[in-house]
């Protein structure tokens, strides 16, 4: 298929047919080579364009192709999101397309009791999308380990700067190792979101679609 042709994995593949994608989307299709081969990614692209899957794919597959290698449930991937509406989204990809594989997912958000977030932390996890707030609360009570992190992705970084998490997204990213892939994703590009992302990425691919 179109999606075994970007370098995705079968277990992948047969889990976006069953989705009853036939062929990337612009974005997938050039993201996703770029993202295997480990570059950092900024993404200029409005929801709607498939940029979940873009980046939730070749995720996928680094954890998996890391699981051989006989690691721990450690939290390899986190994905920051604005809101808890969009984090529960993401967390449904990852569902979706990993159902083949067994990786652990969890959503971590506000305005609902922690204790159910802090025990599917300690249970192990491999990938953790949350929204900045509580993700920073856990962290400051030591719930969280981002020692073994290797992606980061943020997740419509101009709202998030809308929304004032600005210094949240900052605090959580000065944590995480430095040594890692990061993704950052944005519908505009304002300054601020400029200077955010000279600051967290490596030489990164750029797409826009
Ligand atoms: P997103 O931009 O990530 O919010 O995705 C928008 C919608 O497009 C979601 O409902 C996806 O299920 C769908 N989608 C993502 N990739 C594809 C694809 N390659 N072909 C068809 N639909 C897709």
């Amino acid at each position: 298929t179109e999606f075994a042709s970007l370098g995705l994995i079968e277990p992948i593949c047969r889990a976006v047919a069953a989705e009853g994608y036939t062929a990337p989307t612009p974005i997938q299709a050039q993201a996703i080579p770029a993202l295997l081969e480990g570059n950092d990614l900024l993404g200029i692209a409005q929801t709607g364009t498939g940029k979940t899957a873009a980046f939730t794919l070749p995720i996928l597959q680094h954890l998996t192709e890391d699981n051989r290698r006989a690691s721990p449930k450690s939290m390899r991937a986190l994905i920051l999101a604005p809101t808890r509406e969009l984090a529960i989204q993401i967390h449904e990809s990852f569902q979706t397309y990993g159902k083949h594989l067994k990786l652990r997912a969890t959503v971590i958000f506000g305005g609902v009791g922690q204790n159910p977030q802090v025990r599917a932390l300690s249970r192990g996890i491999d990938v953790v999308i949350a929204t900045p707030g509580r993700l920073l609360d856990l962290m400051n009570q030591g719930h969280v380990a981002l020692g073994d992190v290797g992606v980061f992705v943020l997740d419509e970084a101009d709202r998030m700067l809308d929304m004032g998490f600005i210094n949240d997204v900052k605090k959580i990213a000065a944590k995480l190792p430095k040594d890692r892939q990061t993704l950052l994703f944005s519908a505009t590009m304002p300054q601020a979101v400029t200077g955010l992302a000279q600051g967290l990425l490596d030489d990164p691919v750029q797409v826009e679609v």
